[in-house]
């Protein structure tokens, strides 16, 4: 645009800003009015940062919360009189429930009635008919209005039917009132805005085409029915994990309802992706003839996408700065502008320059007024919705209507938008910002993100929300099925060997087939591969901390090279889902850069005190010759993170794979090889662990033995460690990570949604298969009916099949024996407790189902033993105390969960819970090296933290040098 047209523009958005402002005199939203409640509590929001986080918080919790007394004891924890300013009314009312002055009864009504007039000003009603008076004014004042049904998270197939049945409800109320008073109105009937989340429970875009498929299915009675009653629709756009999948589905849907009256969908101008998003949907709807209504937002979910993003290590697919969304807003606003004939373009803002930049715009390009509307929220921006219908400009509010819980999200939403630094209401009625400030053309560029420094940073999993990724994958499983059959040798003492014995590695899914067939070495290698192994060390240990760093870090280059075979590898021969091998193969890529990087710490020059004439140095050397024997169930994390470790610190190993996953095992050898180890320093022996692992652990030339695998293989390993042979000269040392029985507390203040998410995953992914899976959930007081409930049609929601199908949550049990095992504990449980859900699955290969029971007590084989399978024991009871009491209450101390919105029992459950990995309000699998280093006590372990940074010191002897310095009195340092 020339300096001059832009000169134009921007007097032109002045002008009809300056108008706007005229019309709305001088009235505030009721938001930010003062004399009102709400005004006071925004105010004391928007100044006090902890004070906005706990009234939050509770905001959040209140609904959940049954009992009165429970609402009063969270109020308190919350708002504790000490260490808070809070508002007087607040404070006073805490006074005096302290003293006893007022009854739970009361202390819990006036906190609900609160926080029900805060959801009162978002949320229009509990349903259509609680809301048809606020719909009915806002048309009187001539405004359209899009219902959005709130209900947001749904973890069932049920709960997905039921949020359908609500919508066609609500479709049968508007299509009545729609049919009267089409005639008379001269505005058109309330649309509806859908969320495509909550029509399919198992909506996830690494099963692309079946989210598409199911969640058309869900859809096709809503909109047969907006069809009929002539009711317009609009996809709302939600994170943006989805956002791929919600513009596929909508393009899917016009193609199957090409004469639907009106569609349209939300895009979110604080997308990097959004300009490219709405080229391609103008392209597409020049090509198919269809005119669609575009919702452009600025976008509602920025903080989550910034953590949740950074937490994966996805790039950040937001702007960082709000000026940079105003921005590229105001940049799509002229690019919908310029296609009206393909798009109906409606505004969802409250900011006034942007409104003001939209009506300036389509001046300029001479689009007509009934071309495009603007789209306020509803309770939002009153004054501002009221000046455009004054000046004859199409107004539609979204309107959110529904019940108090799932209300809660879209409450959070909306207080968080309007009390941020950036919020255009804030600043515009609340800080009362100059007009010249407000109406400022938004800035160019922007922050860009900072670079890494060079540390460790997770390996981010692969995004299957990316068409290539999933392809990337398929190719992969292809590939690797093109190979499977092959055969592999030992390798030790320099020699790749086939021994003439032989491990048939199966596919779980498909006993039939043979993935990989693995030598098996015997006591003859295993003494060879120790001789080898003791003649390398000299002079692997004097490469250096830095030399031998480096081969860990090309070994995780070229594992990143292979990763998406390796993933396929993992899924044919363990059973691993899509997401869970890559899961598996990050995790390994972690270990090889962590470790590498902890080595270079360990080995700086450390000195000691600070005297002079002496000299102190603390250093670390390898302890010689290990053996590594490694479990199954993380085929390459584990044992990738138990040699890169042994061998970092300048020792030489053996390694002997599972029986069950010796085809990874091999490819971990392979990626060492090509990383250029010299001879020796790692050594390739599968075999029987009765029999080379025995005799390995019990051989006196060997140092130290790091195992991963069950309590009753490591004790064993401890035993005959512990016992020393002739001609041994060290006390050998075992790292030995076990078993667990891991429990999660859910308790009455607990996020359901939530809780129930996390359960599932941690219990159910990988079939229950992890040393970190939960197994047992104690559940506190009246909060159990519910949450078991929602589990059980959750559970029984989830797809079941072969991993090998991006759709499957869940796959088979690792072996015959395995299944045989946890069918016996479902036996048991049928005996002894009552099945909440036993699910068949009549696919051939190993599966078992979902499984839980209650009524069984805790001191019960299923409620103590280790099962390794989907097998949940539940359990009810009445207070925090008792919960812990049956947490505590196994030998295990591995991984444990909470769910809970309560400070106090947070606090509590940190402090008394006694296990290596704790969760809070998240699940219990999946630690990340170097966040959440993994290992516990108790009879799950004697070894401290994987992947943490006491970890390499189990490699290690420490030793202490101290020298005089000093020579006849003179002293170097005092020169
Ligand atoms: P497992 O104990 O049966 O086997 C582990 C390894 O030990 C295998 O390589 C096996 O061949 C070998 N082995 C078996 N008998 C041996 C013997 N007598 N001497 C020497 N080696 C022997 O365990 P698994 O079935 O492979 O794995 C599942 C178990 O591992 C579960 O109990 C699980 O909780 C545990 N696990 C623990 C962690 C952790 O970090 N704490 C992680 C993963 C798995």
């Amino acid at each position: 645009m020339s300096t001059e047209s832009r000169q134009t523009i921007e007097e032109r958005i002045r002008q009809v800003g300056s108008e706007l402002q005229g019309h709305m005199k001088e009235e505030v939203p009721s938001l930010f009015e003062k004399k009102k409640w709400i005004g006071r509590i925004m105010e004391r929001v928007m100044k006090d940062e902890e004070f906005k986080v706990r009234l939050f918080r509770f905001v959040d919790v209140l609904p959940a919360l049954k009992s009165d007394d429970l609402v009063v004891r969270v109020l308190k924890e919350y708002f504790s009189v000490s260490d808070l300013d809070a508002p007087l009314l607040i404070k006073r009312g805490i006074e005096r429930l302290s003293r006893g002055g007022v009854s739970s009864f009361v202390a819990a009504r006036v906190a609900r009635t609160g926080v029900e007039t805060l959801a009162r000003q978002f949320i229009a009603g509990r349903d259509p008919e609680s809301s048809g008076k606020a719909m009915k004014s806002l048309r009187k004042e001539g405004a359209d209005v899009s219902i959005d049904l709130l209900g947001e998270i749904v973890v069932s197939d049920r709960e997905a039917g039921d949020y359908r049945e609500r919508y066609i409800e609500l479709l049968n109320y508007l299509g009545e009132r729609a049919g009267r008073a089409r005639s008379g109105e001269k505005s058109q009937p309330p649309g509806i805005s859908l969320k495509i989340s909550s029509f399919y429970s198992q909506l996830d875009p690494v099963d692309w085409d079946g989210s598409i498929t199911n969640t058309l299915r869900g859809l096709r009675p809503v909109l047969d029915r907006a069809g009929e009653a002539g009711i317009p629709i609009t996809f709302d756009m939600e994170h943006y994990y989805y956002k791929d999948l919600t513009i596929e589905l909508f393009k899917k849907v016009l193609q199957e309802y090409p004469d639907f009256p009106s569609a349209g969908i939300a895009l979110q101008a604080y997308l990097r992706d959004t300009r490219n998003d709405l080229e391609g949907l103008i392209e597409w709807a020049e090509r198919t003839g269809t005119r669609i209504l575009v919702r452009l937002v600025k976008g509602a979910y920025r903080d989550y996408e910034v953590a949740v993003n950074r937490q994966k290590g996805w790039p950040v697919p937001t702007f960082m700065e709000k000026g940079e969304t105003d921005r590229n807003f105001e940049e799509l606003t002229r690019l919908l502008f310029e296609n009206t004939r393909y798009i109906y373009p409606a505004f969802a803002t409250h900011n006034i320059r942007s409104i003001s930049h939209a009506i300036a715009t389509a001046d300029m390009l001479n689009v007509p007024g009934d071309e495009f509307e603007f789209q306020m929220l509803y309770g939002m921006a009153e004054p501002v919705r009221r000046a455009l219908l004054k000046m004859g400009r199409r107004v539609t509010v979204y309107t959110a209507v529904g019940e108090f819980i799932p209300g809660m999200a879209y409450l959070i939403r909306r207080l968080l938008e309007n009390s941020s630094d950036e919020s255009f209401l804030r600043k515009s009625f609340f800080e009362n910002r100059p007009f010249d400030e407000l109406m400022q053309s938004p800035p160019a560029g922007g922050k860009v993100m900072e670079k890494a420094d060079g540390g460790f940073t997770n390996e981010p999993p692969a995004d299957f929300s990316i068409a290539s990724n999933r392809e990337k994958m398929r190719l992969a499983l292809q590939t690797v099925k093109t190979q499977t059959g092959s055969r592999f040798p030992v390798a030790v003492a320099g020699r790749e060997l086939f021994t003439g014995k032989e491990i048939k590695s199966g596919n779980p899914s498909d006993p039939d087939e043979i993935i990989g067939i693995v030598s098996s070495g015997g006591r003859e290698e295993a003494d060879a591969a120790v001789a080898e192994a003791r003649k390398a060390f000299h002079g692997w240990k004097k490469v250096g901390p830095a030399g031998r760093a480096d081969h860990l870090f090309r070994a995780a280059a070229e594992m990143r090279k292979q990763r998406f075979e390796l993933a396929a590898l993992e899924i044919y021969e363990t059973g691993k889902t899509w997401k869970d091998a890559d899961g598996d193969i990050t995790e390994a890529i972690d270990y090889l850069e962590y470790y590498g990087r902890e080595m270079l710490r360990l080995g700086r020059k450390s000195l000691l005190g600070d005297y002079p004439g002496e000299e102190n140095e603390y250093s670390y050397s390898p302890r010689g010759v290990g053996v590594v024997i490694s479990p199954w169930n993380f085929p390459l994390a584990i044992p990738t993170g138990m040699v890169s470790a042994s061998v970092v610190a300048g020792n030489c190993v053996i390694f002997k794979p599972s029986g069950l996953s010796p085809v990874t095992g091999w490819k971990l050898f392979e990626v060492f090889k090509k990383s250029g180890l010299p001879e020796g320093v790692l050594q390739f022996l599968p075999g029987p662990g009765g029999e080379v692992g025995e005799h390995l652990v019990a051989h006196p030339d060997v140092d130290f033995i790091a195992f991963t695998g069950s309590r009753e293989v490591g004790l064993r390993i401890i035993r005959l460690a512990g016992e020393t042979g002739q001609g041994q000269r060290n006390v050998k040392k075992v790292v030995a990570e076990m078993g667990g029985k891991n429990a999660v507390i859910v308790d009455e203040t607990a996020d359901l949604d939530e809780a129930v998410r996390g359960v599932l995953e941690s219990a159910l992914v990988y079939q229950g298969q992890k040393c970190s899976a939960c197994s047992r959930v104690i559940v506190v007081g009246d909060t159990y009916d519910e949450f078991t409930l929602r589990l059980k049609e959750a559970a029984e929601s989830i797809r079941i099949g072969p991993p090998e199908d991006p759709a499957t949550f869940m796959g088979p049990v690792i072996d015959v024996a395995a299944k045989r095992k946890v069918e016996e504990y479902i036996d048991l449980g049928r005996q002894k407790g009552a099945p909440v859900l036993i699910r068949e699955v009549k696919e051939k290969g190993l599966y078992v189902g979902p499984a839980l029971f209650e009524g069984l007590s805790p001191d019960s084989r299923p409620a103590q033993e280790e099962i390794f399978g989907p097998v949940v024991v539940l359990f009810r009871v009445r207070d925090l105390d008792e919960a812990l009491q049956i947490a505590n209450g196994t030998e295990y101390a591995l991984t444990g969960g909470l769910f809970s919105r309560s400070p106090g029992n947070i606090a509590k459950v940190r402090s008394d819970f006694m296990v290596g990995n704790l969760y809070i309000n998240r699940k219990i699998t999946g630690s990340m090296v170097g966040r959440q280093p993994f290992g516990g006590f108790g009879m799950s372990g004697v070894g401290s933290k994987a992947g943490g940074h006491d970890y390499l010191l189990h490699f290690m002897n420490p030793r202490s040098i101290s020298e005089n310095t000093m020579r006849r009195g003179f002293t170097p340092e005092l020169g």
